[in-house]
């Protein structure tokens, strides 16, 4: 059966319109056999066998395109296409036959409508672009762009350039370049929708527009279109080919700062457009179709995609997976008012949950409270939040020194100091005043979640919630069942970081969990390399430029050197030599240098200058002179291999379920650098063999680290991770 419905009839009152052989309106019904309606090879041939009807139809008004899913009008390309994809001019000659394809949808004899409700990204809003004209619901579950350039690709059905053309050069370029998903409105305001209607009878509004439009050769449209490009600026800026050039000469700087010019996909998306602003549409199709061609084939493309699809696993949830929901009216009880207990209020306020914070201490409830105050504001600042939003959101949030609000709460949180009596007596204290859904989850970061939940009455709903600090900022939330924490309080959890915004991903309860266990060893190896002669900024800017939002030093800095050796120690202790530290980070916390909080690290702050320590030196006993100087690539390995071989002991001892996991929780809790594709898809690509020669080179020359033996039999079989 068809996935494209051509029905002609006479109304629209649901999904699927009623036939009528006279009807004035050639409906073109999307309904593929995939819930978001993705463009699959056999959806585009479907497509194309519809289109051919068309011209069967005389007397009609308008074609009007439209989706039978409640939510999606279509979600995008499938993703196994661009995974599959290997050869260029296949690729070239496939996307040049769907940019005609869609082409075909704004030449008819009369105008085509595209009415878009639910989401509407990437190959979806390019089908829509060849329409005549758009008409959005103005729903919350209306969302509209092309994200291609997140995985590595441009649009290449048409998209950049047709949106171009719509828009103009500089205007294309913010949904070109961004990847970013906009709500109905703001697309309608940037004119890439020409028309916003209602959700309530929205079929009768749409066809409402249609017929003045078909009337009147799209007058108010093509009026709209003119008013919105009009202006000295708007020619000045995408009328002349100074204007075009300024403004490309400007995009690309500001890509290559965000990018440090490592994707290459913004960069021919640009190309592309500012080609598409001032050449014939058919040579513009071309140049698209040939820069996808190259970017779909390639390993960075593959990267991001892998990536994506081990975070929608995350953000959805695996087939075996404990089964949990989180109740909509369920309150979060938050113990601890420092950096990490007002992070998490914060955001679950922002997602609409009641919030309770609690502390012993006055003034970590007000810092706190600042805090909270402050990132809402924020955002009613930068408007994604109206004063009525903004107060409500803050009205939801109680506090106190006193425990209240237990009977309500969903979840009871715990981040208080991380000393294990303080986290027992906490959960002493709540235990008998849950009601029996609530749990329990504790936020630490190094502690065993087994030892916090013995012996107490409700350990089967204790649970590890490990956040990320920034929390606002940091995608990763670990979730770690303890010894007797029930299928069911995993399940909860899971449902409340996703509630959160986060990407959960389940870790086994051992020293480190999963992301402090493997990015350890860097830290200890940037040490080393410190040790050996290689000057501590010259590490940093090595790191930076490999792709890693910030060098060791600097993050060591970040985290507090007196936590970082706390978590060096624990890690020691479990795990013994290969997490020996020198005493360089003791003799500094000992000196009162613990990072950017005491203004003195590795670095020296002052207001917002930092420059690296004058004061630090490595003292000549510890120094390794018989080291020669390292290259860049020689650093980069020195930092990164250790934390492989980490997490192949990770895997081996089923840390996490899988590679796949593992490199989504290194990107999402570290910021490993994605178009990598994770840690462990990048030892792949460089070759175990190779990794396993060069850790054990280091180990010769002193690092008390051996490459694991999974490691080492991986390598010796020709295996990688991913397979
Ligand atoms: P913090 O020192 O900023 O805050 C801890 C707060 O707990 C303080 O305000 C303190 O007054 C309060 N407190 C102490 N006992 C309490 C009690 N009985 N009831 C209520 N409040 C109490 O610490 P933080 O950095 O927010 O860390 C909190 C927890 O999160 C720790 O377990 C830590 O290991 C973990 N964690 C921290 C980070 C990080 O980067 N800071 C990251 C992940 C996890």
């Amino acid at each position: 059966m068809s996935q494209w419905k051509l029905i002609r009839s006479n109304d629209w009152s649901g999904a699927i319109p009623t036939e009528d052989p006279k009807g004035r309106w050639l409906h073109l019904v999307f309904d593929a056999e995939s819930a978001g309606n993705i463009l699959s090879l056999s959806v585009l041939e479907d497509l194309k066998k519809a289109l051919s009807k068309v011209v069967n139809h005389d007397g009609i008004q308008a074609v009007i395109v439209s989706s039978a899913k409640e939510d999606y009008f279509c979600s995008g390309a499938d993703l196994d296409i661009i995974e599959s994809a290997n050869d260029a001019d296949e690729v070239k000659s496939q996307c040049r036959e769907v940019q005609d394809l869609f082409g075909l949808l704004g030449g008819f004899q009369v105008p085509s409508f595209c009415v878009i409700h639910g989401v509407c990204l990437g190959g979806g809003l390019e089908l829509a672009l060849g329409c005549s004209a758009r008409i959005a619901v103005d729903s919350p579950r209306t969302r509209i762009g092309l994200p291609e350039v997140n995985l590595g690709i441009l649009p290449g059905f048409g998209g950049t350039v047709r949106m171009t053309r719509l828009l103009g050069l500089r205007n294309a370029l913010s949904w070109v370049l961004t990847g970013g998903r906009m709500p109905a409105k703001a697309a309608w305001k940037k004119g890439v929708v020409d028309a916003l209607i209602p959700p309530e009878g929205f079929r009768q509004c749409a066809l409402k527009i249609i017929d003045r439009e078909s009337m009147n050769q799209m007058k108010t449209t093509l009026d709209r279109r003119k008013k919105l490009r009009k202006g000295l600026m708007s020619w000045l800026i995408d009328g002349t080919a100074i204007g075009r050039r300024l403004v490309s000469n400007q995009a690309l700087k500001g890509i290559r700062k965000k990018t440090g010019g490592k994707l290459p996909a913004p960069e021919r998306a640009l190309e592309v457009a500012a080609f598409a602003a001032s050449h014939a549409l058919n040579r513009s199709l071309d140049r698209e179709a040939s820069a996808i061609s190259k970017l779909v084939t390639g390993k960075i493309s593959k990267n991001l995609v892998s990536i994506f699809k081990n975070s929608e696993r995350s953000r959805r949830g695996d087939a075996d997976e404990p089964a949990g929901s989180w109740n909509e009216t369920d309150s979060l009880v938050v113990f601890g008012a420092g950096v990490m207990g007002s992070g998490v209020a914060s955001v679950a306020l922002q997602k609409g949950m009641p919030v309770r914070l609690r502390d012993i201490s006055q003034q970590s409830l007000e810092t706190g409270l600042r805090f909270i105050g402050s990132t809402i504001n924020s955002r009613f600042k930068k408007r994604r939040m109206s004063l009525e939003q903004r107060d409500e959101t803050l009205a939801r949030l109680t506090y106190g020194k006193s425990i209240q609000g237990l009977a309500s709460a969903g979840c009871v949180l715990e981040a208080v100091v991380e000393r294990m009596d303080v986290k027992r007596s906490v959960l002493a204290d709540v235990a008998d005043k849950l009601s029996p859904d609530t749990i329990f989850a504790t936020n630490t970061s190094a502690l065993s979640v087994s030892l916090i939940q013995e012996g107490s009455p409700i350990a089967d709903r204790v649970v590890g919630l490990h956040f990320f600090n920034p929390v606002p900022k940091m995608p990763l939330v670990e979730i770690i069942p303890g010894e007797w924490t029930s299928p069911e309080t995993v399940g909860k959890a899971l449902a409340l970081a996703r509630k959160l915004g986060k990407y959960p991903v389940v870790a086994k309860d051992s020293p480190g969990f999963l992301v402090n266990r493997i990015l350890c060893p860097y830290l200890l190896a940037a040490s080393r390399l410190l040790l050996a002669g290689t000057p501590g900024p010259r590490i940093d800017e090595v790191a930076r430029q490999h792709g890693l939002p910030m060098g060791p030093f600097r993050l060591m800095d970040e985290v507090g050197l007196d936590v970082g050796l706390e978590v060096q120690n624990t890690l020691f202790a479990a795990f013994g030599p290969r997490y020996q530290a020198s005493t360089l980070l003791q003799n500094m916390v000992e000196r009162g240098w613990l990072g950017r909080k005491s203004g003195t690290g590795f670095y020296r702050y002052r207001g917002s200058q930092s420059l690296w320590n004058p004061e630090f030196n490595v003292p000549e006993s510890m120094l390794d002179k018989t080291q020669k100087v390292k290259t860049a690539d020689e650093i980069v390995s020195a930092l990164v291999d250790p934390m492989v071989d980490e997490a192949s002991r990770c895997l081996t001892e089923e840390v996490i379920a899988d590679a796949g996991l593992l490199d989504l929780a290194m990107i999402m809790g570290t910021g490993f650098p994605p178009h990598l594709g994770g840690l462990l898809r990048d030892a792949d690509q460089q070759g175990l063999l190779a990794i396993v020669d060069r850790l054990e080179k280091a180990h010769a020359a002193g690092d008390p680290r051996t490459p694991c033996p999974e490691l080492v039999r991986r390598s010796e079989n020709g295996q990688s991770f991913y397979e």
